[in-house]
């Protein structure tokens, strides 16, 4: 299956809410939820009420949920809950960790693009060192004491250059810590699903996929 790559913003309107998956413009006035939060395929003049969903089609749309805002395809977030499945503990709490865990993820965790799509094409174009050696892998699996940092050429981008005179402003998740003149991030700590703060019931995920 191919990586979806229609309108993203069609798929918070599916999901009927914010899922942020465009970087600043989802904190403007532009944001296609706050205009009209209908679903895609509503026209304009319909009302706003939307069909009554039952439990299964609540637990797929938190699934839906998840793999849109992590950027994942079906299958690979299908493999990624059955190693969540796999770990001690709570499957839910594990597939959300494991979740943050992604590379591509934790680029966008610490602050070096505006949304995870951004994040995972920083990483496809070679641009991130990890501990030390350049990869292009945005599904690899963060560990604790793992370094993040620019690729020498790299930081002779504009993006480069510009991201680092924007980057005071931006916070970075506790279980990160970002050095904010070299640019050079470190995984601190496993996150926890608290400091997490997910926007979907992964609850309802583990339900949905144990039917
Ligand atoms: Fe979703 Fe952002 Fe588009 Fe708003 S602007 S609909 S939050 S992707």
């Amino acid at each position: 299956m191919a990586r979806y790559t229609g309108a993203v913003c069609r798929l918070c309107r599916r999901s009927g809410e914010k899922l942020f998956l465009k970087g600043s413009r989802c904190y403007t006035p532009k944001c296609e939820i706050d205009k009209r939060n209908k679903p895609p395929g509503q026209a304009p003049g319909a009302g706003k009420r939307r069909k009554r969903i039952s439990d299964r089609g609540l637990q797929l749309r938190e699934k839906q949920k998840a793999r849109y805002s992590y950027g994942t395809l079906e299958r690979q977030f299908k493999k990624t809950f059955a190693a969540a499945e796999k770990q001690p503990g709570i499957t839910g709490e594990n597939l959300l960790v494991l979740l943050e865990r992604r590379l591509d993820n934790v680029i966008y965790r610490l602050g070096f693009a505006d949304s995870r799509k951004q994040a995972r094409q920083i990483v496809r174009h070679g641009h991130i060192i990890l501990n030390g050696r350049k990869t292009n892998v945005p599904s690899y699996l963060v560990k604790e004491g793992d370094t993040i940092g620019w690729r020498e050429g790299s930081r002779k981008t504009e993006y480069y250059k510009t991201l680092v005179e924007n980057i005071e402003g931006k916070t970075v998740l506790t279980w990160l810590s970002l050095d904010r003149q070299t640019l050079v991030g470190q995984v601190l700590t496993m996150p926890t699903p608290e400091q997490i703060g997910a926007l979907f019931d992964a609850k309802a995920i583990t339900e949905y996929y144990s039917r």
